[in-house]
């Protein structure tokens, strides 16, 4: 018991605080902002610790650290890095990378979020772009330039689930000094190790796959443990700090990936076989289809290819919206990665973000329906689409 004869007011802030059990199953919620130093000198010793658990949160704290451990695990890199969302993990790392007079390398078609960075807010301060079509890895070489320090790459890209060849755009990059960044997001490192095939850093929105149940906002990126120091002290500028809680959501999510990530593969090669012969459906984009144009390298650099796949539909704007707004099973939701299916119409959503030639050129027709196959059973959400597709 504290000293009893403190005030009420003293009392009340220095009682006695639960001790950590040597070894809880499940870890604690560190649901503190600050972290106490046993001396002067120890406290300022941990201030300019990278990413540490015993000074500040914004610096760092356990459930971050045990977050950062899982993701840089299952990528096989050196460390990894926590954020308040997907974006705040792209953004810290691209602020650190690049400045004025200097040149990124993007995909024409990835996520809108990702695009807006470079087309709006970095030319703001004087750091210029290239767009490239991501499955041809010519353009990526011919679009470097003497100023270029980052290529961005998104495989498979949203909404349109087109690859990029890791291996070959990171030796290109490698050659020249550039640092290749890439957003993991869809394929998971289940699926997917960028790091082994020379990428440099690795992201996530942790928002979906790894978090897994639409209950947790994150971002994580994962590299050579002196790229991540440099994301950390820029990190500390942007302030894109990742609550307590949701870190250890999102830690919890890891804990079943591989399990919910297989059936997501298993459930959206079904759903693709099954739209592929559909009347009502013109395309549909699945790396895992033989017919899509890039199956073949998506074979050899994925072991599986995930649980998102888009389909146009025969028929315009108003088709893909009327048959979205008949699915019961599917819900209309700009995000994917959980238990639950979700389904949106990229024209629709994107408009805000992009302008129609921008998201023409990122591969965004009218009747072009994305969709994210949750953890259902598969033959529910085949008769859902059945019912809603039929009579589009
Ligand atoms: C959702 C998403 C993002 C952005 O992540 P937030 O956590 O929403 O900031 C980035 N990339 C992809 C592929 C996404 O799906």
């Amino acid at each position: 018991m504290a000293d009893p004869r403190r005030r009420a007011a003293t009392a009340a802030i220095h009682t006695r605080r639960a001790a950590t059990p040597a070894r809880p199953v499940s870890s604690p919620i560190f649901q503190s902002t600050a972290f106490a130093a046993a001396s002067a000198d120890a406290l300022a010793r941990v201030a300019v610790e990278v990413a540490t658990p015993d000074f500040y949160t914004r610096h760092g704290n356990p459930n971050h650290a045990e977050l950062a451990d899982a993701v840089a695990t299952l990528e096989r890199a050196e460390a990894g890095l926590v954020f308040g969302s997907g974006m705040g993990a792209l953004t810290t790392t691209v602020l650190s990378l690049v400045g004025s007079g200097q040149h990124i390398v993007a995909q024409r078609s990835m996520y809108g979020g990702t695009l807006s960075l470079v087309q709006k807010l970095l030319p703001r301060f004087g750091v210029e772009y290239t767009l490239v079509d991501q499955a041809d890895t010519g353009a990526w070489a011919e679009a470097i330039t003497p100023a270029t320090r980052v290529l961005l790459i998104e495989s498979p890209s949203n909404p349109r689930l087109e690859i990029t060849d890791l291996r070959a755009v990171a030796e290109l990059a490698r050659a020249r000094g550039i640092v290749t960044v890439a957003d993991n997001t869809f394929a998971t490192p289940v699926n997917q190790r960028p790091v082994e095939a020379g990428i440099d850093l690795v992201w996530h929105s942790a928002t979906k796959y790894l978090a897994g149940h639409s209950d947790a906002s994150a971002g994580v990126v994962v590299g050579r443990a002196e790229l991540i120091e440099t994301i950390w002290n820029t990190a500390l500028n942007v302030g894109a700090v990742l609550g307590p809680i949701d870190a250890w959501l999102v830690t919890r999510g890891i804990r079943t990936l591989d399990l919910r990530v297989g059936r997501h593969n298993a459930t959206a090669v079904a759903l693709a076989e099954h739209l592929r012969k559909h009347p009502a459906v013109k395309v549909v984009h699945y790396p895992g289809l033989p017919s899509h144009p890039s199956h073949a390298l998506a074979a050899r650099q994925m072991t599986g290819f995930g649980g998102v796949l888009s389909i146009e539909l025969r028929g315009d704007r108003a088709t893909a919206v009327r048959t979205i707004e008949r699915l019961e099973l599917f819900q209309l939701s700009a995000s994917l990665g959980s238990v639950e299916s979700l389904v949106v119409h990229p024209a629709s959503m994107w408009g805000a973000m992009l302008t129609e030639e921008q998201m023409s050129a990122a591969g965004v027709q009218p009747g072009l329906v994305r969709l994210a196959c949750g953890l259902e059973d598969a033959a529910d959400l085949i008769d859902d689409l059945d019912r809603a597709l039929e009579g589009a």
